[in-house]
């Protein structure tokens, strides 16, 4: 074959190229349409059984060179690429995305103001179990000049013998101590119908790794005007845990902040793996605050320090920690909150590590 002839069949290749983009964007103008007119209708826009019936239909009239396969794949995509163009932006773009809103979000806790550039810190017991235990630890984050305090008045435990939290009794306390200490309060939340109730007694709703996917839990907490601290869920990827934020952005409430506490994976050396390098593409991908859970991602006193510096210089927005006025004999996670002076130590080696802004 002549190079001359070699050449006239590229061009006639090139002239199909041209041909099959043209009749593949008339194809999808037409599938534009159809959206348009099942939007308006109500219907369900992929259709299963008319995608069978067309790749049926075109399978009857081929007759090669390509495997019937090959044709199916190849339709295929044209379809899958036409449904694409008909959904709505909610699926190219999540509510939390960057895309959406390339902005941060600022979440105001009584006037902190998490994700404004300073780091957030929230420090308190992993339960409630008294109002002199909550009171010790808030005069300690008061003395700091800081806002907020944590502390779970419904414990969600692996076992249903340990201490599951005192309940109302706890946000009670909770109240009462806010108040005094002009505080601002984290506590989690576990059941969807005491999410309303929550809101007269704390400042933000905490919802935790176990119930990252209780979808019912996210709505309900989207339906309401309170802050939400949502934590990623231990065997959750970054899409999931981003997914579980729309939930809540998806019902009107834009209040989120996003808490990395640590995933399950085969190492043992610590309680959970800090996935550290979640925080910089959770920034990356949403506008929500970031904190990170230095307490439960590593379940060990001695990393707390390390692990908080690192969050920080990685670009989180803040810190939380579990801390106890006398954790030997607190009724959960013992074995890794700080005691009132190791408090102190971290808290003045991590402020010594963020790098005074000019
Ligand atoms: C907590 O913060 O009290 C807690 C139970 O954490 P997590 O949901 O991350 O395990
Ligand atoms: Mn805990």
């Amino acid at each position: 074959m002549s190079n001359q002839d070699l050449n006239q069949l590229r061009q006639r290749v090139d002239e199909i190229n041209g041909e099959l983009l043209n009749l593949i964007s008339e194809r999808a103008s037409l599938v534009q349409e159809i959206g348009r007119v099942k939007e308006k209708q109500g219907v369900n826009r992929y259709d299963p059984v008319r995608e069978r019936a067309m790749l049926n239909k075109i399978v009857d009239s081929n007759n090669g060179p390509f495997e019937n396969s090959t044709i199916e794949h190849l339709f295929k995509e044209i379809f899958k690429a036409g449904l694409e163009l008909q959904q709505d932006d909610h699926r190219k773009a999540l509510l939390v995305s960057r895309k959406k809103k390339p902005e941060d979000t600022i979440v105001e806790i009584r006037g902190e103001k998490v994700g404004n550039g300073s780091p957030t810190f929230v420090f308190g017991p992993c339960a409630v179990e008294s109002y002199e235990q909550v009171a010790e630890v808030a005069q300690a984050i008061k003395d700091k000049g800081l806002k907020l305090i944590r502390g779970g008045a419904f414990k969600p435990r692996t076992s249903p013998y340990d201490f599951q939290g005192l309940g109302l009794e706890g946000l009670k306390i909770l109240k009462r101590v806010a108040d005094e200490y002009d505080l601002g309060v984290v506590s989690e939340i576990v059941n969807p119908a005491d999410v309303e109730l929550a809101c007269d007694y704390i400042d933000v709703i905490q919802i935790g790794a176990r119930n990252m996917q209780n979808f019912e839990l996210l709505k309900a907490a989207g339906d309401v005007k309170k802050p939400v601290l949502l934590k990623r869920g231990l065997a959750a990827t970054i899409e999931e845990f981003i997914n579980a934020a729309e939930y809540i952005i998806s019902r009107g409430n834009d209040q989120i902040i996003l808490c990395e506490r640590g995933i399950r994976t085969y190492e043992r050396a610590t309680r959970n793996t800090l996935d550290i390098s979640a925080v910089p593409i959770l920034k990356q991908e949403t506008h929500l605050p970031v904190l990170v859970d230095v307490t439960h991602s590593t379940g060990r006193r001695d990393l707390l320090i390390p692990t908080a510096k690192a969050a920080l210089a990685i670009g989180a927005d803040g810190v939380m920690a579990e801390v106890h006025p006398d954790p030997a004999v607190a009724l959960s996670d013992s074995a890794q909150q700080m005691n009132l002076q190791q408090f102190n130590e971290f808290y003045s080696e991590v402020l010594q590590s963020i790098p005074v802004k000019a």
